[in-house]
């Protein structure tokens, strides 16, 4: 079998699948209970300060992203001004998937193939995700809804600022109220340090079952950065062995 390092182009899901499924023997997961966090809901999410220039006050919309339905929430989202992220973007990326999936993954920001398109995960890094997420069973038609902590792509692809995640962070959370999952999947150490409410380096958060606001929730690396360190696909695989476990309540 070829090696995958890990995404060769043209790759397929049968690839994939066989690629992931020779880690399970090599590599099998322990009992979800071994890895359970007692009491490890985050009580807080970050704080972060909001730094001279923000815009994130200044173009509140006049409905509440915390308390609307799915629809408004989203038309709010595509008119959204919150913050100076607006400024440079051809789309808001408010998500992609089935609003009534078992799983929600999130993400990151988008990129500029998400940018152009509107769509999180194009590209190779969607594809990617996509054979992760069929690997386990899993398919963005139907059982998965797939968003961003932000909604508008930072220029050049740089890291949110903390003002723009303090201002996006209502759709998120409404996204999670409305969608009420049955498991969250964080990709990506943005993401799980804004669920998991911490600043530890994914490599020391991944392997555990964290809870956010009591929906179980199970991180593992970004696929753009599984396809720049195919060092991390044997991990990948035990981290989607347990997204497995939990969704299975094993
Ligand atoms: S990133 Fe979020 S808060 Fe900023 S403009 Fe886009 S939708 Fe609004």
């Amino acid at each position: 079998m070829r090696e995958p390092g890990i995404v060769p182009s043209g790759f397929s899901a049968g690839e994939l699948v066989t690629f992931l499924e020779s880690r399970k023997a090599a590599s099998p997961a322990a009992p979800v209970a071994d890895r359970l966090q007692p009491g490890s809901t985050p009580a807080t999410k970050p704080s972060p300060s909001t730094p001279e220039g923000s815009t994130s006050g200044d173009a509140a919309p006049t409905v509440d992203p915390s308390s609307i339905g799915y629809e408004p929430l989203r038309d709010a989202a595509l008119a959204c001004t919150r913050c100076r992220l607006a400024e440079g973007r051809r789309h808001v990326v408010f998500s992609d998937g089935n609003p009534a999936g078992r799983l929600m993954v999130v993400g990151e920001a988008p990129g500029a193939r998400e940018d152009a398109t509107g769509l999180p995960f194009v590209g190779q890094a969607g594809k990617l995700l996509d054979l992760m997420l069929a690997a386990v069973g899993l398919s963005r038609a139907d059982s998965v809804y797939i968003c961003n902590v932000i909604k508008c792509r930072p220029p050049g692809n740089r890291n949110p600022l903390p003002d723009e995640i303090e201002a996006c962070a209502p759709f998120l959370k409404g996204q999670i109220r409305l969608v009420a999952p049955e498991v969250l999947l964080a990709v990506g150490s943005f993401a799980a340090q804004w669920l998991t409410g911490t600043t530890r380096p994914l490599g020391k958060l991944r392997g555990e079952v964290y809870s956010y606001e009591g929906v179980p929730l199970v991180v593992t690396y970004h696929p753009a950065a599984l396809l720049r360190n195919p060092g991390w696909n044997r991990l990948c695989w035990d981290d989607l062995q347990l997204l497995r476990q939990v969704m299975d309540g094993s």
